[in-house]
């Protein structure tokens, strides 16, 4: 008897299936704009000077490697929380605290399975579309999700119908937002549409849980904190889960938060011993490396300068990619139709080709990205650019 003889397989994650047909195109002028990671102008993923700086200074100082606490290292909790929260926000004292995890995805996780073990009965709702993977977290530890309209078939923000749609949100049901760089649209919410958004999570007694991948990819570490510390400022309750992949480069280190904002002292030391819990089952103890690198720059002046002008580098590479484009685009007629390249923010972009103009892309310009039209703009060569335009321009012809 075969105990797997029921197994079936599952299809792979479409974006991976990607990498590997662009691996196997033999077209030297092939162009990734798939997998979802900052990319330099040599087309590198590269680990920031800071990151490799923080890492000597570990390899001489770490003594020991121990387990590290359910909630993960106290250091790279409160420097977190402060980067997240803003240095002198006085939820840090005694209602938000952090609980270190393997990555964003593992902040989501953990929550995931918090509001279905903790708060039972709650749905959580997704914007349209997210991240394939909110989808799949969230229905994995069993919880209804939904729905709110975000970006439509006309490829542009629709803000009224995110709200009409949040208005008839379950009263206490969680609404999950995109801090900023929404992923993987790159359409944002403007602040005057957050305070809006905020008034209906008011009115409807929501709990938000905002999704923080980006922070430093959009506007800046504070610009991008924005809608994170306005619905901490206003509301008593919030769940934040914050990554340190990108903005840190740490992709591979699995480096992250789950952080909560409560009422009071004594329930967050309730909710924390749920998370503590949970996390057990589900990791035992966090990754403790990433944090450590992740502490150990943000504890130190000088590494922590380094570290934001090699972000503010990356965003700024990823804004002059979207400028670069849109502008190659004019002499073919096209830049008013993709102006709105140049508008989003973070590293991804809706460009709103269709299906079929990103399988010829692929096809007959060995330009590859997501089906959806997602492109990774931080996967754009500056110095291919009229290249690029005049492919898409062929297949928009
Ligand atoms: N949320 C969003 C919206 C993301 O795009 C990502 C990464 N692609 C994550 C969370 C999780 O990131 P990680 O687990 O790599 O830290």
């Amino acid at each position: 008897m075969s105990h797997f003889q029921t197994v079936k397989r599952v299809p792979g994650d479409p974006i991976l299936g990607l990498m590997d047909a662009y691996r196997a195109d033999r077209n030297p002028a092939k162009l990734d704009l798939g997998v979802g990671v900052y990319k330099d102008a040599q087309g590198l993923t590269p680990i920031p000077r800071a990151v490799k700086l923080a890492e000597q200074r570990l390899l001489q100082s770490e003594t020991s490697k121990s387990y590290i606490g359910g909630h993960g290292d106290p250091l790279f909790g409160r420097l977190l929380s402060e980067l997240v929260l803003g240095a002198n926000n006085p939820l840090l004292t005694e209602r938000a605290g952090a609980t270190q995890t393997p990555g964003g995805t593992g902040a989501l996780r953990l929550c995931a399975d918090f509001i279905a073990q903790c708060l039972p009965g709650r749905g959580i709702w997704l914007s349209d579309p997210t991240w394939p993977i909110h989808e799949s977290i969230f229905a994995a530890a069993g919880l209804r999700v939904g729905h709110y309209p975000y970006v439509g078939a006309d490829n542009a923000l629709n803000v009224e119908a995110m709200i009409a749609a949040l208005t008839h949100v379950p009263k206490g049901d969680v609404v999950l937002l995109h801090a900023c760089c929404h992923n993987p649209t790159g359409f944002d919410l403007a602040p005057r549409d957050w305070k809006r958004v905020l008034e209906v999570v008011k009115a409807r007694e929501l709990l938000p849980l905002i999704d923080f991948a980006y922070q430093g990819f959009g506007d800046g570490l504070e610009q991008d904190a924005f809608a994170v510390r306005l619905f901490a400022a206003e509301l008593p309750e919030l769940l934040i889960t914050s990554s340190c992949s990108k903005n840190f480069g740490l992709y591979r280190e699995r480096t992250g938060a789950l952080i909560v904002c409560a009422e009071h002292a004594e329930k967050l030391q309730d909710v924390r011993s749920q998370l503590a819990f949970i996390a057990r089952n589900l990791w035992s103890t966090p990754p403790a490396h990433g944090a450590a690198v992740v502490a150990s720059i943000l504890h130190d002046d000088e590494l922590k300068a380094l570290w934001i002008d090699e972000l503010n580098s990356m965003r700024e590479r990823i804004a002059s990619l979207r400028n670069g484009l849109v502008e190659a685009l004019q002499p073919h007629g096209l830049s008013e139709r993709f102006t709105h390249i140049a508008q989003q923010r973070g590293m991804f972009s809706y460009t709103g080709l269709s299906p079929t103009q990103v399988q010829r892309l692929r096809d007959e310009f060995s330009v590859y990205m997501v089906g959806s039209g997602r492109a990774n703009v931080a996967g754009l060569d500056a110095q291919r650019m009229d290249q690029l335009a005049s492919a898409i321009a062929r297949v928009c012809g």
